[in-house]
């Protein structure tokens, strides 16, 4: 019998909205499970990736601890995939981007609405934010880009069968166009 593939996965600055295409997969999970297997994902409750032959992350870089695991997650895996638009180019999280972090974090927890004993969160125990949301291709090597905003089941699905049977993954218009 052959290995499975291990595979793993993660959510940075996302909405899980890339998981949720992921299980839109619906019952072809069932073959997925049958030729891989997860590590770190929310699918599982394993805290650390382990040696994987893929790392799918979705979400860009918002604050030092997306940094710490994507660095992990780049040690572990032999392939890296940005899954969606904000692994790719930070997407909506990056539209903090022109305005000065302090003034981000005044609006959110000093001067928004419905504000009662405004402060900014300070604990030691909080990852520091970045002051912008970036791409996970600044930080690491990423071998594969997913578009989409989520990407389809059938694209994410077609992206996958192709790794597993051992051909370069390809992407028909049909799957990549999104008017
Ligand atoms: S690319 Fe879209 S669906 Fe995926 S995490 Fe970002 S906002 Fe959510």
């Amino acid at each position: 019998m052959t290995e499975k593939l291990k595979v793993a996965t993660v959510s940075l600055a996302g909405c899980f909205g890339c998981h949720m295409s992921f299980l839109d997969i619906d019952e072809r999970i069932l073959d997925l499970t049958a030729v891989a297997e997860f590590d770190r994902s929310p699918f599982t409750d394993i805290k650390h990736c382990g040696p994987c032959d893929l790392g799918l992350i979705e979400g860009g870089l918002c604050n030092s601890e997306n940094v710490h695991t994507l660095r992990e997650f780049r040690r572990a895996c032999k392939l890296l995939v940005a899954v969606g638009a904000c692994a790719i180019n930070g997407n909506i999280p990056a539209l903090r981007n022109p305005i000065p972090l302090k003034e981000c974090l005044e609006e959110s927890y000093v001067h928004g609405m419905g504000i009662e004993n405004p402060q900014i969160p300070n604990d030691p125990e909080l990852p520091l934010l970045l002051n912008q949301v970036r791409p996970i291709h600044e930080v690491v090597k990423v071998d594969y880009f997913l578009p989409g905003c989520p990407p389809s089941a059938d694209a994410i699905w077609k992206f996958l069968t192709d790794l597993i049977a051992g051909r370069e993954p390809s992407l028909p218009y049909p799957l990549i166009r999104y008017d």
